[in-house]
């Protein structure tokens, strides 16, 4: 939509923001300062970057609020769960609305008088149109320009992005997002030995739950963990997801193209609807 604007295919916007969780993969980081640089710079659009913290030094910080992530969870009795996803508000929805509120000259907690608002775009195609909903408050309305616009799908972005020398835009997530798929897990550990590390090492942190959770005496009621097997990172079976591994894992209840995949919403505010299931008899102590 960046591009899309800065061409003239669709009206010029006033600021483009990006929400920063502080542990987005590296490519992620190098794009966004080449579009900030070749793009967005030369067609006068102001990027702004704002963000909340750095989600993975606040799980393990004991001194921090957890804003739970979506982990995979093995309950005592061996059940599986999902923690509840409370980071997508906190690390991007929120700061987002706190510079919308700042760039119109409201900010927290003066009062929005009513018929004040922005037009936000969310980048949203005609085949995940389902994702496209409002916002949730009155000073900011959402508009899905790919849709209602360019009725575009994901095939069209794609190869717009493509003829405008922008192949190889990297999908933006935290770099230890528990729904990635075994795609995304091998791409890391493939082409970034130090980010896969990272994230085997935060995985092995986050076993018992939050660091805070744990300095409170409140541990995680079971086993928390990154990939959706349930199992550590670094043994998870990333490379060929077959029946008979399944069963070795006792995987029978993960979905095999789940597992390669991911989950395709991934996370995005405002559009983000998987991962929605709250895990009620999973003790989040946070
Ligand atoms: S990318 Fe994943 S871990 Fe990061 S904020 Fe979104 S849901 Fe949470």
């Amino acid at each position: 939509m960046l591009c899309l604007s800065a061409e003239g295919l669709l009206p010029k916007i006033d600021y483009a923001i990006f929400a920063d969780t502080g542990w987005e993969p590296g490519a992620v980081y190098s794009h966004l300062d080449r579009l900030e640089n070749d793009i967005a710079g030369p067609a006068d659009i102001p990027t702004v970057r704002v963000s909340t913290g750095n989600i993975r030094d606040d799980a393990l910080n004991p001194n921090h609020r957890f804003a739970s992530m979506p982990l995979h969870i093995l309950n005592q009795d061996g059940r599986p769960g999902m923690a509840r996803r409370q980071c997508t508000s906190e690390y991007k929805i929120k700061p987002i609305k706190k510079k919308v509120r700042d760039l119109i000259g409201y900010p927290f907690p003066k009062r929005i008088p009513s018929g004040v608002y922005v037009e936000q775009w969310v980048g949203i195609s005609t085949d995940e149109f389902h994702r496209a909903k409002d916002s949730d408050v009155a000073y900011m309305r959402n508009r899905h320009p790919l849709i209602v616009d360019m009725n575009w799908s994901r095939a069209d972005c794609l190869r717009y992005l493509k003829a405008r020398g922008l192949g190889q835009t990297p999908k933006s997530s935290c770099l230890g997002c528990p729904y990635h798929g075994n795609a995304q897990w091998r791409h890391i550990r493939d082409t970034s030995p130090e980010e896969w590390q990272d994230v085997v090492a935060f995985d092995t942190a986050i076993r018992t739950g939050s660091a805070r959770a744990n300095a409170n005496g409140t541990p995680l009621l079971g086993q928390a963990f990154l990939h959706r097997a349930r199992v550590p990172l670094d043994e998870a079976p990333i490379d060929r997801v077959t029946a008979h591994e399944l069963a070795q894992r006792q995987l029978e209840l993960v979905d095999e193209e789940d597992l390669e995949q991911g989950d395709l919403d991934g996370c995005s505010p405002w559009s983000c609807r998987s991962g929605s299931p709250v895990q009620a008899d999973y003790d989040q102590a946070a």
